[in-house]
Parts: structure tokens; C-alpha cells; sequence
């Protein structure tokens, strides 16, 4: 595959910065969205949705296609170019229409390869960017194929989208960001640009900056900010939108990388293994910290219960079962084993510390006789 990202299409120099509402609301709205973005000179292409992919059905649903008229008004009034997500082929016609500047296929369209190749041969051709957000589950097949798909369609100006994935666990992510799959995916489609959304990863304004300077940490080619111009009225996503003034700061607190013409190919791929690691291992903490608060949970259930607390077998059974699937996967045996009694320890000792604090409240019927067992 070889896609054109030379100066990322000509919106302007370094890592490019898409911003805007989540949603189109009115022309107001984007008019002052838009000016308050034009004013900050740090903005290369204004963002907006037009047609909302909602989960529940009584959410607002966008604007839809008489918004188009509005984006053409940003357009030739303060000169940004425009970009709007796309989810079906009529979607895709009416914005080459309209003279939209990029697309975007949302999450949820890049979990289905049938709709990416509607909208794919409905763009056919087209020779504005097209920008392909990952799909929701961390499935890099699932993302690679829709950007196949794009590129078979004879667009060669295509970037990914980095906006996390639907988590599994509760997290202080509302979509987890797993660094190690963009950058695989960057160096499975090298010429590929990856950038980030930071706001679909955060779901809350402030955790936004610091997503975003993860973000340039990790040498995304560019970022999509959500920017509203009232974020408490917004009518979606209203928690993560930052508001101009917000977004003017965290684009001065934001440390760019200096230019990689210094870094050797080496350095710059130690950089992206180091990457990876670094991002595996926050998501291991975060998994233990999951499993930790479930046996605290556990703790209480058994004491409140009156249950007795410790059972042999499901340890031995945890350590077993444990070790096999670690031996399964490639991994030492006796080193799995000695991780897992390193967490069950630590589970021992938070269940205890739960049960001795529940007791002395007079909230536990359990003795405590062997310890708590899971
Ligand atoms: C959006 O950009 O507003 C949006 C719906 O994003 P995603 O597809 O990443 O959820
Ligand atoms: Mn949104």
C-alpha cells in the first residue's frame, strides 16, 4: 500500500489538528465553534457530526444532511476546511457534493466491513482525505481491512484513527487507548498515518491533555479534538468536549516532539517497542486493580454472608489452572505460578483488611478461622 501523506494533504505543517463539536446542533452553534477555532491559528480542519451513530435511540441524532449548508457557511467564512463522519453511502455522495474537505468512518461503521465497502465504493475515487477511526473492539484485522477496503477504492489519502477501544473492565478511559495496536498498525501499512482522538478515549474534558501529549508521546501523526463552544448545552457528548479557551491552553501546555531527522531508524524503533511495552504494562495494572477491588467486593459478600472463608481447592484450582494457561501462552510455568501468589497474596490481604474493618463495624457474621480464601 502506498498512501500520500506528504504534509498530511497540504491543511498545514506538523502534526495535524482536527477540531470541532461532536455533534452539528444549528448554524449558530458551528458559526461560533468555528470562529472561536479560526481565531486560535492552531486549528488545520474543522470537525463535525452531522449524522450521530447513538446508542440508544431517543439521543439526538444530528442534524443530518441540512447541516451541509452550515459546514459550507464555516467554510467560506473563516476559511477552515471541513471534515464530517460518514456512516452510508449516501452519507458519503452528499459531503463529495457539498465540497466537504475529509470524511471519516466512525467506530461503529468500521466494525462492519459491509458498510465500509458501501461507503467505499461510494467514495470511489474521491480525492479528499478519508480517515478511518479503529473499530470498537481491538481487533487490528477489523481495522486494517476497512482501510484495505478504502484503499481499494482507489483512495490513496487515508490516515487511522486512534480512539480507543470499548473497555472490558471499568476504567478511567471511556474508550482504552492500547498504544501497542496503533503502533503495530503503523508498522504493518508504514506509510500509513495514525492519529489520535483523544476525547472518545477520555470521555471527560479534563483527562483530555493528558491523552493528547500521551498522544504526541507516542509520535501520532495528529490529533482530533472535540471543541464546543458551550460544552454543558452540548446535545452529545458533553462531558469530554473542551470549550476554545480550553483548547487554546492545552495546545500551549502540549510539548511537541522536535523533529526525528536526528533520530536514527533504530532509536526510532526501539521508541515505538518501548511504546508498546509501556502501554501493555499500564493495562496489566489497571487489570490488577480490577481483579483487586472485585476480591475486596468478595471480601464483604463472604463476611456479610457468613460464609466461610477459606477453600483449598479453588486456591489450588487458581494456581493450576492459571499455570497452564501461562504455559499455553508461551510462558515459564514456575514464573507464572510465583505471579499469580503474588496477587493472591495481595487479594488475601485486602479481602482481610475489608473483613477486619466490616467486624469491628459489627457488619460481619463470618468467623475468620484459616483467612479469606476467593
Ligand atoms: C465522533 O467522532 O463524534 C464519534 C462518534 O466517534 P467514534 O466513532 O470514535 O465513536
Ligand atoms: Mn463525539
Amino acid at each position: 500500500m502506498e498512501i500520500v501523506q506528504t504534509g498530511l494533504w497540504g491543511f498545514g505543517e506538523g502534526p495535524l489538528i482536527i477540531a470541532g463539536p461532536c455533534s452539528a446542533e444549528s448554524e449558530a452553534q458551528l458559526m461560533a465553534t468555528a470562529t472561536a477555532l479560526k481565531a486560535t491559528g492552531r486549528v488545520h480542519l474543522f470537525r463535525a457530526g452531522l449524522w450521530k451513530p447513538r446508542s440508544r435511540p431517543s439521543s439526538f441524532v444530528g442534524e443530518g444532511f441540512r447541516a451541509l449548508d452550515w459546514l459550507r457557511r464555516v467554510k467560506a467564512e473563516t476559511g477552515l476546511p471541513v471534515a464530517v463522519e460518514v456512516a452510508s453511502p449516501e452519507h458519503a455522495t452528499a459531503c463529495l457534493e457539498a465540497g466537504i474537505d475529509a470524511v471519516w468512518l466512525g467506530a461503529r461503521t468500521v466494525s462492519n466491513p459491509f458498510s465500509v465497502d458501501a461507503i467505499a465504493s461510494a467514495l470511489h475515487g474521491a480525492t479528499i482525505p478519508v480517515l478511518v477511526k479503529n473499530p470498537l473492539s481491538p481487533d487490528l484485522e477489523l481495522w486494517m481491512g476497512a482501510v484495505e477496503r478504502v484503499y481499494s477504492a482507489g483512495i490513496r489519502k487515508i490516515a487511522a484513527v486512534h480512539r480507543g477501544f470499548t473497555p472490558y473492565e471499568k476504567s478511567r478511559y471511556r474508550n482504552i487507548p492500547k498504544w501497542e495496536l496503533a503502533i503495530e498498525l503503523r508498522s504493518r501499512i508504514p506509510s500509513l498515518p495514525v492519529i489520535c482522538d483523544p476525547s472518545h478515549m477520555s470521555g471527560k474534558a479534563d483527562l483530555v491533555p493528558e491523552t493528547a501529549q500521551k498522544a504526541l508521546d507516542m509520535n501520532m501523526a495528529g490529533l482530533m479534538i472535540e471543541v464546543h463552544n458551550d460544552p454543558p448545552h452540548a446535545l452529545s457528548d458533553r462531558d469530554q468536549q473542551l470549550d476554545p479557551q480550553g483548547f487554546v491552553k492545552m495546545m500551549d501546555e502540549l510539548v511537541f516532539r522536535t523533529s526525528t531527522s536526528g533520530d536514527t531508524g533504530f532509536l526510532n524503533r526501539l521508541e515505538d517497542l518501548r511504546n508498546r511495552i509501556d502501554s501493555i504494562d499500564y493495562q496489566i495494572i489497571g487489570l490488577m486493580a480490577s481483579r483487586m477491588r472485585i476480591s475486596e467486593e468478595m471480601g464483604e459478600f463472604k463476611c456479610r454472608s457468613g460464609v466461610t472463608v477459606f477453600q483449598l481447592e479453588r486456591w489450588l484450582e487458581i494456581l493450576r489452572t492459571r499455570t497452564q494457561h501461562g504455559v499455553s501462552e508461551g510462558l515459564d510455568g514456575e514464573f507464572t505460578g510465583r505471579v499469580i501468589r503474588m496477587i493472591h497474596e495481595e487479594s488475601i490481604r485486602r479481602q482481610d483488611e475489608v473483613m477486619k474493618n466490616l467486624r469491628s463495624a459489627g457488619g460481619c457474621t463470618a468467623t475468620r478461622d484459616d483467612g479469606p480464601e476467593q
